[in-house]
């Protein structure tokens, strides 16, 4: 096994690639949906991880692992009416809370970087002066490191409450109008729990130079182009480089007076109609959603091989049935296979006990 692409991360275990019986294949070209010796992040070429990824990765690893094989179906999918309004719903509370929102244009990865570093440096203070801070996709990163993982994630709102404590708030839609099924849940409660985490260890400050510049693969002495540039001075920022922006985050990071998160709570509108459908508060266990985060990190350290839906639990098998890849899955049919093949096998085990005599029945004369 080759050592992980992650500085830090446990060396990884062999697995064996999920294997396929051939006379199920029905003359399709069976996908290796994991290979020996090469980890999901080498394999993907993942240098870190979208807190939005893990939460996909808990409906299903295996749609995780066909997002990246098949990517045109990824996009089909991302182009859905649904998904489209979701974002737009987004846009449109974004839009409310920041009136004034200008656009900045940027020319590299280190411009677009350090646009969500200077959003954040921009937040702190408002934070602090107990605002509501609503954050756009491009501006309000939480980021650090998570069990060796680097971990970037986008947090919807943020607000202190009239006692005083300090709320992250989620917003999502739905196509139905009405709270979501603990399984639809799992995930959203996921991302609010690694979104305190992050955030939580941000201010306290955990975060390192090193890391992030590393994990990021930006350049220190990259020097801003010239709309950011302006956009910093305006600010009153004095950076001019990422490695600069980086160094100033952190000072601020460190003199700030926030405390981490009290309260996580998620937002469910109506997506056609964009009304509220409720809210919901989620305890955080730390403990336990750190376990969990170590068993869904394993999969993509290639620690073990990806799971996909149990297809004889009710509460999940639904999901197939909403998947693009339903179709020409590997794991669903394999697993159809095996619970056809468990099934007959119980049904002639049946059909021979109940052929087989009973010395106690009585025997009419
Ligand atoms: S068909 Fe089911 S098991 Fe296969 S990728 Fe989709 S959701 Fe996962």
């Amino acid at each position: 096994m080759k050592s992980s692409l992650l500085p830090g991360s446990a060396a990884g275990l062999p697995y064996q690639r999920l294997t396929i019986n051939p006379s199920l294949s029905n003359n399709r070209s069976t996908v290796a949906l994991s290979i020996p010796d090469q980890s999901p992040m080498e394999r993907f070429s993942k240098h870190h991880l979208n807190v939005t990824q893990l939460c996909e990765q808990s409906w299903c690893e295996i749609k995780v692992v066909y997002g990246f094989l098949k990517p045109h179906m990824k996009r089909r999918e991302m182009r859905r009416t649904a998904v489209m309004t979701g974002a737009s719903i987004h846009l449109a509370r974004e839009l409310e809370a920041n009136p004034d929102a200008v656009n900045v244009v940027v020319h590299t990865r280190e411009d677009r970087e350090a646009l969500k570093l200077i959003n954040l440096i921009q937040m702190v203070p408002a934070l602090e002066a107990g605002m509501v801070v609503l954050i756009s996709h491009l501006r309000f990163p939480v980021l650090g490191v998570l069990d060796g993982v680097f971990f970037l994630g986008v947090v919807d709102e943020l607000y202190c409450s009239k006692s005083g404590e300090l709320v992250l708030s989620e917003l999502k839609t739905r196509s139905h109008n009405s709270l979501p099924h603990p399984a639809q849940a799992k995930g959203h409660s996921l991302q609010v729990g690694v979104y305190k985490l992050l955030f939580d260890s941000m201010v306290q400050g955990s975060m390192k130079r090193d890391q992030l510049l590393h994990y990021l693969k930006l350049r220190p002495h990259q020097a801003f182009g010239s709309e950011l540039q302006s956009y910093a001075q305006k600010l009153g920022l004095l950076a001019v480089t990422f490695g600069e922006l980086v160094d100033h985050l952190l000072v601020v990071l460190h003199f700030c007076n926030l405390q981490p998160i009290d309260k996580l709570c998620l937002e469910y509108r109506h997506q056609s109609s964009g009304v509220l459908i409720g809210n919901r508060e989620v305890e955080f266990k730390e403990t336990q959603l750190r376990a969990e985060l170590r068993d869904y990190l394993a999969f993509w350290r290639g620690e073990r091989e990806p799971h996909g839906v149990d297809i004889e639990d009710i509460e999940e098998a639904w999901k197939c049935r909403m998947c693009p890849y339903e179709e020409s899955c590997e794991w669903r049919r394999s697993r159809l296979q095996e619970v056809m093949v468990e099934g007959s096998k119980k049904a002639k085990l049946d059909g021979s006990k109940s052929e087989t005599p009973n010395s106690s029945r009585r025997v009419p004369n």
